[in-house]
């Protein structure tokens, strides 16, 4: 076995426990767990949502408009619609993406992501599995946690407006 084999038989390793990990993180939220095929996705959201939401890709810093949001109220996934953070835990990160420092109980699970090389920890909607940022260390207390989001992936709905229904 040459060295490039060892490393996909270790990122084999940890990925199958992490995947497991996922589905028992949808179960704990109590609602079922929504599967549908990319394409479909593709079909549903627009471009710039479905590369982000399903590709994994990053949206550019400070383009998103959540960014400014300070009002009170809930942030969904944008692919499902499942409540993920509560406004109360949106600081200012200065970092250009939206930032959290704790997502809703179940809200998200998380994989490593070696796509940098180094390692980092992906977080996604428990639910649809739809990518949302990456969780850093370096948040404020309570949890020193920053769940770094993209805005795209993100639906905001102000305090006493209703949630919407979750996609299915
Ligand atoms: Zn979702």
């Amino acid at each position: 076995m040459n060295r490039r084999q060892t490393f996909h038989t270790l990122l084999g390793t940890l990925l199958i426990p992490l995947g497991v990990h996922r589905v028992a993180a949808a179960a704990d939220t109590g609602k079922p767990e929504l599967v549908m095929s990319k394409a479909e996705w593709a079909r549903l959201l627009p471009k710039s949502a479905f590369e982000v939401l399903f590709e994994e890709a990053t949206e550019p810093p400070n383009s998103s408009p959540l960014n400014h949001e300070k009002r009170d109220g809930t942030y969904v996934c944008a692919a499902c619609f499942l409540p993920l953070f509560d406004s109360a835990t949106k600081y200012d990160s200065g970092t250009g993406w939206p930032s959290f420092w704790q997502p809703l109980a179940g809200a998200v699970g998380t994989k490593l992501d070696f796509r940098l090389i180094w390692p980092r920890t992906e977080y996604h909607c428990s639910r649809c599995g739809g990518h949302q940022g990456h969780v850093f260390d370096d948040g404020p207390k309570p949890t020193g946690k920053r769940y770094c989001n993209n805005g795209l992936a993100l639906q905001f709905v102000a305090q006493g407006e209703p949630l919407p229904s979750l996609r299915t």
